[in-house]
């Protein structure tokens, strides 16, 4: 695979250690590689000229790896980072999320000795929707996603949710993008928190709840009968109008309202525990699914899980993505597939990447996956070519790790 980096700069106080980072780069095809053997060598050399991406040591004499962090952070120095490190993974994570909150790009840590395959799989999230590069992409203009809302560009992909010992298809989430006549697909992370400002979330997950019956129906009439999930924003929590539309909807189209399954966030719940607990509890009463989102990012207690009536638990893909080289989050991954298990709900690991992912969250019970390894959103037509190829090779090949569609 080739990257499209132009330069690194490594920054390392041991030249044996930098060395070897240069050469993993070069051999990945980075052209460029620029060496800093102290923390204020490095912040020079960014003010100089920015990198296309940083290895940022943490141990380090003069400014250390977390102080290089916060002055990057303070000075406006936005470049992809990957930190290193001799210590152990609990205190890499830390600093990733530190670094992440002071708004920096930061791709994932690495424990040293580096290797080639494991700077590979984090720097191929420099490309990827959701990855690290995403959060520094500038936000839309308001007016221009007034328009997108008015002129329904906002549409949904559709990815696959399957079964982890089989590969059988059980569902899709729907993921909002933006079809802009000139510039292409927009992702999420870029309109989102614009609609969200300007109190427009109730709009959009209804926009994407129709878009989402119809296209049931239509599968429907096809043969394919797939539960649909649909992504709930916290400020559309607030008040009655949603829940109401919602079941006006669902009752319009028909569609039976057990394929509807709604996603809501740990940290939604926690902003808005009373208005959270209402409109779950409706939904649930409405025979509607009810999922809770992106779980092990927020604090959620057991208490508060245990209000709701959850139907599914999502793990993050911070739990998920590379976690064989992260020893320190098997106990969490371990406890929140237990606790889902004791709760009967069912587990959908998010952000299976590879067969290694696969094998470790599959291990330890997880029931359900999605993510790259099967296959990234899709448009709805390609999503129907995807699923009739996979029914296909089924047909050919009854191995037991080519999905179906199944309800
Ligand atoms: P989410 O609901 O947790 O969705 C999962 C995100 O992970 C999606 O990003 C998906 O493309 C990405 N993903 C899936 N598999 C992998 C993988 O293997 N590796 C990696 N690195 N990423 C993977 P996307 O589509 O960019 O959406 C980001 C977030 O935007 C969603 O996170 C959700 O919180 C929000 N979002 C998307 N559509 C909607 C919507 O219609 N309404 C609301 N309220 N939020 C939405
Ligand atoms: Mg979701
Ligand atoms: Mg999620």
């Amino acid at each position: 695979m080739q990257l499209e980096i132009a330069d690194v700069l490594v920054v390392e106080d041991s030249a044996l250690q930098r060395q070897h980072a240069c050469q993993l780069c070069a051999g990945l095809g980075i052209g460029q590689q620029r060496q800093a053997a102290d923390g204020e060598q490095a912040l020079e050399m960014m003010r100089e000229r920015l990198p296309a991406l940083v290895l940022l040591d943490l141990e380090m004499p003069k400014l250390d790896g977390v102080q290089v962090m916060q002055q990057m952070a303070r000075e406006g120095l936005s470049v992809p980072i990957v930190v290193t490190s001799g210590k152990d993974y609990l205190l890499i994570t830390t600093v990733e999320l530190m670094g992440r909150e002071l708004g920096l790009p930061v791709l994932g840590g690495l424990k040293k000795p580096l290797h080639s395959q494991a700077l590979l799989d984090l720097l191929k999230r420099l490309r990827a929707p959701g990855g690290g590069q995403d959060g520094a992409d500038a936000l839309c203009n308001e007016q221009d996603v007034r328009l997108a809302l008015d002129q329904k560009q906002l549409i949904p992909y559709y990815q696959p949710k399957v079964t982890l010992d089989g590969g059988l298809l059980k569902g899709a989430e729907m993921l909002a993008r933006w079809r802009h006549p000139e510039l292409g697909i927009i992702p999420p992370s870029r309109f989102i928190p614009v609609i969200e400002a300007s109190g427009w979330a109730t709009e959009l997950t209804l926009c994407m709840l129709e878009q989402g019956l119809t296209q049931w129906q239509e599968w429907a009439r096809r043969g394919l009968r797939l539960p649909l999930s649909v992504n709930l924003s916290a400020l559309s929590l607030k008040g009655e109008v949603l829940i109401n539309e919602i079941e006006q909807r669902i009752r319009d189209s028909r569609v039976p309202p057990r394929y509807i399954i709604f996603e809501i966030t740990e940290t939604a719940i926690a902003d808005n525990l009373a208005e959270a607990i209402g409109i779950a509890a409706r939904l649930r009463l409405g025979g509607l699914g009810l999922s809770i989102d992106d779980f092990g990012t927020g604090f959620a207690t057991f208490q508060q899980l245990m209000r709701f009536p959850f139907t599914e638990l999502k793990i993050d893909q911070s739990l998920v993505t590379s976690v064989a080289d992260k020893p320190h989050l098997e106990a969490v991954l371990n406890s929140i597939i237990e606790l889902a298990r004791r709760l009967q709900l069912s587990t959908v690991a998010e952000g299976i990447e590879t067969n290694t992912d696969l094998d470790f969250v599959g291990h330890r019970g997880c029931l359900m996956g999605q993510g790259y390894y099967f296959a990234k959103p899709m448009a709805s037509d390609q999503f129907e070519s995807w699923v009739k190829e996979r029914m296909q090779a089924r047909k050919s090949a009854p191995e037991p790790a080519a999905p179906k569609a199944d309800d």
